[in-house]
């Protein structure tokens, strides 16, 4: 992680994005079912020119534009990025000590889950599943070489499996 450059940026416009991205953004991880899952960090409004300048800050290329009552941004056109992998988690840490409690817990939570993920983990020893579900009696099931199942993610993933033309896929994972 430590060998993704920035290129340098003033203090200000870092300050700037902070403010963006604590009222607009979010923060989390995508492809938790996959082998890699990746750290995201979104802006989603209908400024166009105050998201094109957070794409340039953070080198995104793609704002995508979205059609009204596609989502929930009411009757205007809206933008959207999302910035994923190293360069998100780099961003994630610049960013960090500028924001709120709320998205410094956002970023904990996401850290930690993609590290877990990441690492294949967690042990035996851990209180929750990987994807942070307390392990209890009624939502783990012990396996033989003595890991432990989430039965909570078992059921998600279940509900997310759908076949479309003889092929199994997942839905796209909604937010946790
Ligand atoms: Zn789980």
């Amino acid at each position: 992680m430590g060998t993704v450059e920035h290129r340098p940026r003033k203090y200000t416009d870092i300050c700037w994005l902070a403010g963006l991205l604590e009222g607009e953004g979010w923060f989390s991880v995508a492809g938790k079912d996959t082998k890699y899952p990746q750290l995201i960090i979104g802006l989603h409004m209908t400024d166009k020119d105050i998201i094109e300048r957070a794409a340039t800050l953070l080198d995104v290329v793609n704002v995508h534009e979205e059609m009204p009552s596609s989502k929930s941004l009411g009757k205007k056109v809206s933008y959207r990025f999302t910035l994923g992998g190293r360069r998100a988690a780099a961003w994630m840490m610049t960013l960090y000590g500028l924001l709120g409690e709320r998205r410094q817990e956002a970023i904990r939570h996401a850290l930690l889950v993609w590290r877990n993920l990441a690492l294949n983990k967690p042990s035996r020893y851990s209180f929750a599943c990987l994807r942070g579900h307390e392990f209890t009696p009624e939502s783990t099931r012990w396996k033989t070489n003595s890991t432990r199942q989430c039965l909570i993610c078992q059921k998600n993933r279940a509900a997310r499996r759908v076949w479309i033309d003889g092929r199994r896929v997942f839905r796209t994972e909604v937010a946790a």
